[in-house]
């Protein structure tokens, strides 16, 4: 029977897939949203729920100067919104939420973005996801994004044991340090995008290798996950950044580019 993880041993292994990301994707992030002020990337957050940022920038650029007041989004047509945004998917409740959250926000809050999670998931089209974009690209506060590639990632590495996204997001605040909160969203996502794929991840490839529990399909911590054999990146080099992303064009792909309905393409 495999040796149960010490919360110690937890905590080393941890320590060591952070290097590793760090190492591999960097520590820079930055948004690929395309916003100027708190509200826009507000709007381009719930855009985005099921589309790829590319195309909710394609689409914003024109919205946002027809648009160029947050009153305008709050007083707006719906069925006008609906026309300007109607090649991202769900642009009939999109645009209902965003002009809905727009008038709280011109109504209720002065015309700013508020910062917690409270207030920021009482509005129309923000869910918890959305809200912790917001506190980490506006606010800069500690936070982590829980979509379905980090869910899914974060429990095969035997960092996350819970199903509902909440829970998961309070086990990883528990395990990793403030500073990769938010990298942790950016580095799993160009993991999972990359390598550990959802329908077939290439554990052969993998930099995790030797640290993650779930590798080869086996689930649960086994002896195996333990920190001090060399990685696979550390052992072949080339291969493991065979399956690495061009950091400049994908690693730091943002935070604010997930959505709350699951992992965007
Ligand atoms: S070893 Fe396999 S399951 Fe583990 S993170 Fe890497 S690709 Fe995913």
């Amino acid at each position: 029977m495999a040796k149960r993880e010490t919360k110690a041993e937890r905590s080393a292994r941890a320590a060591e897939v952070l290097r590793r990301l760090d190492e591999q994707y960097g520590t820079e992030f930055r948004c690929y949203l395309e916003y100027e002020t708190p509200w826009q990337l507000l709007i381009a957050v719930i855009l985005s729920a099921q589309c790829t940022d590319a195309r909710v920038n394609i689409v914003t650029r024109d919205l946002f100067k027809k648009y160029d007041t947050l009153e305008k989004f709050a007083w707006a047509s719906q069925e006008e919104l609906e026309r300007d945004i109607h090649s991202i998917g769900f642009y009939h409740m999109k645009a209902k939420n965003i002009i809905s959250c727009c008038r709280t926000l011109v109504t209720e809050y002065g015309g700013q973005v508020p910062e917690t999670v409270e207030e920021l998931t009482s509005l129309a089209g923000v869910g918890r996801k959305t809200a912790n974009v917001i506190r980490g690209n506006i606010y800069h506060q500690p936070s982590v994004v829980v979509d379905t590639h980090v869910k899914r990632i974060s429990r095969k590495l035997g960092f996350a044991k819970e199903e509902d996204p909440e829970k998961i997001e309070y086990e990883l605040m528990k395990l990793l340090p403030e500073d990769h909160w938010i990298l942790w969203n950016i580095h799993i996502i160009t993991l999972g995008r990359t390598i550990c794929t959802a329908r077939s991840p290439r554990c052969g490839d993998c930099f995790l290798q030797d640290l993650c529990p779930g590798a080869g399909g086996k689930s649960g911590v086994s002896g195996k996950a333990a920190i001090g054999t060399p990685s696979a990146g550390q052992r072949s080099p080339r291969k493991a950044s065979a399956g690495k992303p061009s950091v400049s064009k994908t690693a730091r792909r943002s935070v604010a580019e997930q959505t709350e309905q699951g992992e965007t393409p």
